[in-house]
């Protein structure tokens, strides 16, 4: 069975102090339960201030929205994957579309991240999806299998379980207008093929892009979400712990 995952992308908010004070919040509003998990990605500084406060809670997990590729050495300001996982990552964003298309940041480079991240043993995140104009251009699917191909090429079906794909169409980040679960389904089920056709057999798929409270019931009821990555909705701890609970066992 796969799990629901709700993980929340901090972006550049919310430091040790303000990660403290949100998890306060947040932990006494939201008890574990069975049938899901709950993915903290803060912001580099403010890792081991929720590693910490999550401690002793196994449903939920702590990881670093960005790494470098390299285990060591001189990349100033670049964050490796020993170092995070030192902090108490167990998971790693990778090919967010703002690392993409912000950062500049290409499929090979996207590629040598999930490798590391997988050599440290944490868990890939790695996003996917098309821009406003790839979709008008009809190449939705083409850029995603693209981006699969680059980015987990050569991994077996038994690694391609330890990856999470999040499908998120820039269009839709942050912009208030999210996809409908009919579109994110048509897109999920193109992504479990090209991962079935390696071998992989539980990997999950997450919608992102303007998730909120008021989307939220209807996206998973689409069953082909396995979750959701959420950034701004994430950011009010009371918010996310009512997010979190939706669609109860
Ligand atoms: C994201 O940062 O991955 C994201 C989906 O952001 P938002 O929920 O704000 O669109």
């Amino acid at each position: 069975m796969r799990r629901l995952l709700f993980a929340a992308n901090w972006k550049m908010h919310l430091g040790p102090a303000d990660a403290r004070g949100y998890l306060d919040a947040f932990l006494p509003s939201y008890a574990p339960h069975a049938d899901r998990e709950v993915w903290f990605f803060p912001p580099a500084v403010s890792l081991e201030a929720v590693a910490r406060a999550i401690a002793g809670r196994p449903d939920l997990r702590a990881g670093i929205q960005d790494v470098h590729w390299e285990p060591k050495g001189a990349f100033t300001g670049a964050v490796a994957v020993p170092l995070a996982a030192q902090a108490g990552a167990r998971a790693a964003l990778v090919g967010h579309s703002e690392r993409r298309h912000v950062f500049g940041e290409t499929d090979a480079e996207t590629a040598r991240k999930v490798r590391a991240v997988l050599g440290g043993q944490l868990a890939p995140v790695l996003c996917v999806g098309e821009t406003l104009a790839e979709r008008e251009g009809r190449t939705t699917i083409e850029v995603v299998r693209r981006q699969l191909g680059a980015g987990l090429d050569g991994l077996d079906g038994g690694t391609l379980d330890r990856v999470v794909i999040a499908y998120e169409p820039v269009w839709a980040i942050g912009t208030g207008r999210n996809a409908t679960p009919q579109d994110a389904a048509v897109v999920h089920r193109e992504i479990r093929e090209w991962l079935s056709k390696r071998g992989a057999g539980v990997t999950r798929v997450l919608y992102g892009g303007s998730v909120n409270l008021k989307n939220i019931d209807e996206l998973l009821r689409e069953r082909e979400l396995d979750g959701v990555l959420v950034g701004g909705a994430s950011l009010d701890p009371d918010g996310w712990a009512q997010l979190v609970s939706t669609r109860e066992l």
